[in-house]
């Protein structure tokens, strides 16, 4: 099931299943807040996508 994090700054990020979520949050995390995002921390985000 597709779940999407939406970032504190607006940012709505989807991925179709968690591996690529996390990816995408990861890389995100590091590319505009500077900050290593764990896993965990990825998936806690996550909701559902409609
Ligand atoms: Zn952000």
């Amino acid at each position: 099931m597709a779940k999407v994090v939406s970032c504190p700054c607006g940012e709505k990020i989807t991925g179709e299943t968690d591996d690529e979520l996390v990816k995408l949050v990861q890389e995100h995390g590091k590319e505009v807040h500077q900050q290593e995002v764990s896993r965990d921390d990825a998936l806690a985000m996550a909701q559902p996508a409609e």
